[in-house]
């Protein structure tokens, strides 16, 4: 069971923070895709209609605990704005009286909440000085709830917590998921957030058949490995003991990948020895899977009941560097099309299905990348553990 924000009965004059996840690609201050805005509208239509005083917190970006005027949340704030007919306030000092001043049916936006330096240190000061401004907590974003802080996981210790209408679409469509998947149930796991995803295969190895890697996941192993790697994009603090995962049965990695340079020059296929060797020059990176791994990931999928995509095989915005990745979704659509479940979550990720115009074709799509496949490996999301009763 899950706490529902429709449970509360009484949010009129009530103070309501509300955790989203904004986090929207901006160019020169404009917000380029506001899909992730759009989809907690529902939640936040649904607390003005009740006439509550909603507070609404996101992070955009890595600003790391400062203030970088370019992740600022005033475009954010301005289109969400638009949508709602209404002035949305962005509020730079929580401790101002501007939050206090918010009338039934108003919103106001908290800055950039990763400008703060107690929400990156995980200060529990800070999640009580967070909760001191609501009467109740609303988690909405689905992408972050894999993510311990104050304003995700940190102030539901002070506050009656809830999850928005957006979440619970999300957690009941992947336990939905989870009921019908059936073996095989294959994994294909890419990207570039390293730090976060390597940790999760280790659970999902249990209740998955087979994992392909793609994406800079790979390149990080094989510089552990002691291969020639050159500049690409690789996680310096990866631990050998999470690089151990890479010799499981079950994990699968590239024998080829495409490499050249960020422009999509000088590009050619290289085949992974079993022995190291340099792949690339110091200036080439690796920036996609080669092509015997895309004829080998296809057959593997062919076999599949289950599938579950999350992260790029490759630096797919070169268009050059797209091909394996956008292989990997058309194994995946037609797979759908022939009866498999198919899951796909991670914000790049969907921004792929929709550059293919593919989205339909899957059975599920997911906003949180990270926080999806830890969600399906069985392990508790700091955010959403609270709610589940
Ligand atoms: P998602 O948003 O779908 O969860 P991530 O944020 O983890 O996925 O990673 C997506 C990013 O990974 C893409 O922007 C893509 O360019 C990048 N990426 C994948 N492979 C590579 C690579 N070999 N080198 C550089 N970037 C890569
Ligand atoms: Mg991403």
């Amino acid at each position: 069971m899950i706490a529902s924000l429709k449970q509360i009965k009484n949010l009129k004059n009530k103070r309501i923070l509300v955790r989203v996840d904004f986090n929207v690609p901006l160019q020169k201050g404009k917000v380029k895709d506001d899909s992730r805005i759009r989809a907690s509208l529902p939640t936040i239509q649904y607390l003005l209609k009740k006439k509550a005083k909603v507070i609404l917190i996101t992070h955009i970006g890595r600003p790391e605990g400062k203030v970088v005027p370019e992740l600022s949340v005033k475009p954010v704030a301005q289109v969400l704005g638009r949508m709602l007919k209404k002035k949305v306030e962005v509020i730079s000092d929580i401790q101002s009286d501007k939050l206090g001043k918010l009338q039934p049916g108003e919103v106001g936006m908290i800055e950039n909440i990763r400008f703060f330096p107690g929400e990156e240190k995980n200060d529990s000061a800070f999640a009580k000085e967070l909760s001191s401004l609501a009467d109740m907590f609303v988690l909405d974003g689905f992408a972050v709830a894999h993510r311990e802080s104050p304003s995700v996981s940190g102030v539901q210790k002070y506050l009656p917590s809830y999850v928005g209408l957006l979440l619970q679409k999300e957690i009941e469509g992947l336990d939905a998921a989870l009921q019908k998947s059936k073996h095989p149930a294959i994994f294909i796991i890419g990207g570039a957030k390293i730090e976060t995803k390597l940790p999760v295969i280790k659970n999902i190895v249990k209740i998955a058949d087979a994992v392909l890697i793609g994406g800079a996941i790979f390149n990080t192993y094989l510089k552990a490995k002691k291969y020639g790697v050159g500049a690409s994009l690789v996680d310096e603090g990866a631990s050998e003991k999470s690089l151990r995962i890479f010799s499981h049965k079950k994990v699968f990695v590239p024998q080829d990948v495409i490499v050249g340079d960020k422009k999509g020059k000088k590009v050619r296929v290289v085949a992974i020895e079993k022995v190291a060797h340099a792949i690339c020059s110091p200036e080439e990176m690796i920036l996609d899977i080669g092509p015997e791994t895309v004829k080998q990931y296809e057959k593997s999928i062919a076999k599949a009941k289950t599938l579950v995509w999350n992260g790029a095989m490759g630096f797919f915005e070169v268009p050059v560097y797209a091909n394996g990745t956008y292989e990997i979704v058309r194994a995946l659509v037609t797979k759908s099309k022939k009866g498999a479940y198919t899951l796909v979550g991670g914000g790049e990720s969907i921004e792929i299905l929709e550059q293919m115009g593919v989205k339909k074709k899957i059975t599920f799509v997911s906003t949180g990348g990270g926080a999806m496949l830890e969600y399906i490996s069985g392990k508790k999301l700091p955010g959403i553990q609270f709610f589940k009763k």
